[in-house]
């Protein structure tokens, strides 16, 4: 039976019980709900690598921007509940905003200012310095040996990954592939908002990353043929504008001007309302 619990108290209680009990280790799948195959692939990561595994789900104010779409986004929690339990998740964690922002959000803030104006940071000011406080928080909350993430937010690995490092967490950051449906999208809680006609024009996204892995494939390095290559995806759909076309070093999120192994190439873009990230790690 998946217990839920609702306050940091309970959550560390359990964390500490079952590493005090020896032999155990935790793993923590940190998310904002309205859950997918893109999340339960994180939750069944944990499972695999961890005695125990706990789900947090948490739409968190300090990440999204004002005019962003904190209010409207998908919240689901029955339907969550049911796939993170059947998944094997012994614990999901559902706090109120108040219980993770004891003195309000903006009280504090986690800040990680070498990454956090870039890729999706250039245009969503504010939005990785409210990821970063959250996810330390959750990390202070459950005190897992890993957390687990998906590569889908390639920028916040790389804002996570930096944070977990400069402030010596103990915690494990664990990085998992894209699942993406059949015909290529990236799984994204917010492919929810597209209409049917939005949803085929999504997919200049993954025809994108998938033109600039073949071309890399057939020996291409060079960053302004391979951001050519996307853009001239991106021009068969009219509809879809461009928020950025990136080729960047995973690690700093610097662009580079040649592409070597390693190497992140990123996209976002706006379908109607929607904002839509992809991107693919290059051999
Ligand atoms: P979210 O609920 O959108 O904040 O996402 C929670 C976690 O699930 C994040 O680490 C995301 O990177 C990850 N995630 C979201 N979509 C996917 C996907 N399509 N494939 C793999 N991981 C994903």
């Amino acid at each position: 039976m998946m217990q839920i619990v609702r306050t940091v108290a309970e959550l560390r209680c359990w964390s500490r019980a079952l590493h005090a009990a020896g032999g155990n280790t935790l793993g923590l799948v940190p998310t904002m709900g309205a859950l997918h195959a893109g999340h339960a692939s994180l939750i069944r990561a944990a499972r695999a690598s961890c005695t125990h595994v706990a789900v947090s789900l948490f739409v968190n104010p300090t990440q999204f921007g004002p005019h962003e779409d904190y209010a409207r986004y998908p919240r689901a929690f029955d339907a969550d509940c049911a796939l993170a339990e059947s998944e094997g998740a012994d614990v999901l964690f559902a706090p109120a905003v108040e219980e993770l922002y004891p003195n309000g959000p903006g009280s504090t803030f986690v800040e990680v200012p070498a990454l956090s104006d870039r890729l999706d940071g250039q245009s969503r000011p504010g939005h990785f310095r409210g990821v970063a406080t959250v996810v330390a928080k959750l990390l202070i909350a459950a005190e897992p040996d890993r957390a687990h993430f998906g590569q889908k937010d390639a920028a916040q690995v790389a804002v996570l990954r930096r944070m977990a490092a400069d402030l010596l967490l103990a915690t494990e950051i664990v990085v998992c592939p894209i699942i993406r449906d059949a015909d290529g999208l990236a799984l994204s809680s917010r492919n929810a908002y597209l209409t049917a006609a939005q949803r085929g024009q999504a997919l200049a996204l993954s025809r994108a990353i998938r033109d600039v892995e073949s071309l890399v494939a057939q020996g291409e390095r060079r960053a302004p043929m391979l951001i050519a290559s996307a853009q001239i995806v991106f021009a068969a759909e009219p509809d879809v504008r461009i928020d950025f076309i990136a080729l960047v070093d995973a690690a700093t999120l610097e662009p580079v001007s040649t592409a070597v192994p390693g190497t992140l190439f990123a996209v976002a873009a706006w379908v109607g309302a929607t904002r839509l990230i992809d991107n693919t790690i290059l051999r």
